[in-house]
């Protein structure tokens, strides 16, 4: 058995004849953070939609907990507790904030612990509760995406995969946004981040990997890496 929560083995993904992810492999342990990086267009999205089943790879391998994952459908992967926040803070914006949590728990298992996820939920976003009977579209920016993760928290989940959370919002409110993922970090969630901007990547990450043109440029250490180093394969130079 290896000790990787999670492990993407040679990804590759096509749309048509384009071939956007190309042969992308990476590893993350449990209680670990992951930064995967890259500029626009570079297939971040792509991969992580090959990892969480909204994609099918045209070919490789994702291991979760041992077991081989490849292709299998999202709503067993979020019952086996890996889930994804997509990007955009995307919300059902005419349910309300409660609803819209709510949701989130679905499975059996989360239905179980639902009041206390919520209140979890409540705790790391206390604007949400306020909001709990508000349409979710009546919100900032900044709070669908609180309602985006707390939602993905609500399905009590092992390994949350964030996708460029921080598009669009602004200063103040990306650093709440990721003081409380490194707080639930802490308290055990296995966390991978997708970004564009390099320095909070390195600064959150223990491991990082650039992609650049479907392919995994660079990975180290992120403690090792240097900003320049990452910039330059970031954006090929
Ligand atoms: P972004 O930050 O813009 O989301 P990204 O690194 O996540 O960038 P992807 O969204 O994975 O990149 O896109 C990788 C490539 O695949 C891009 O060239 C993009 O134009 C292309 N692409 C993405 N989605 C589709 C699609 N549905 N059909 C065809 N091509 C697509």
């Amino acid at each position: 058995m290896s000790d990787y929560l999670l492990k993407a083995e040679d990804i590759n993904a096509k749309y048509g004849d384009f071939h956007a992810v190309q042969g992308a492999s990476f590893d993350i342990k449990k209680g670990e953070i992951i930064s995967v990086i890259g500029t626009n267009g570079a297939g971040k999205s792509t991969l992580m939609k090959a990892i969480v089943g909204i994609m099918k790879p045209s070919g490789g391998k994702v291991y979760y907990k041992g077991e081989d994952v490849t292709g299998i459908p999202t709503h067993k992967l979020v019952e086996m507790g890996l889930i994804a926040v997509p990007e955009g803070g995307r919300v059902f914006p005419r349910m309300t904030v409660l609803d819209n949590l709510i949701m989130g728990s679905y499975t059996p298992k989360a239905r179980k612990n639902r009041d206390q996820a919520l209140e979890r939920v409540y705790s790391l976003f206390p604007i949400l509760k306020e909001k709990a009977n508000q349409a979710a579209g009546s919100l900032s920016g900044g709070q669908r995406q609180m309602v985006a993760i707390g939602r993905a928290l609500m399905s009590d989940p092992e390994l949350v995969l964030f996708d460029e959370i921080s598009l669009g919002l602004a200063p103040t409110v990306i650093k709440d946004i990721y003081a409380t993922i490194r707080q639930i970090n802490k308290e055990g969630l296995t966390v991978i981040l997708v970004e564009q901007d390099v320095k909070r990547s390195l600064k959150m990450s223990t491991k990082a990997y650039v992609m650049l043109k479907g392919k995994i440029v660079l990975e180290g250490n992120s403690q090792e890496l240097t900003e320049e180093e990452v910039k330059r394969a970031y954006f090929g130079i």
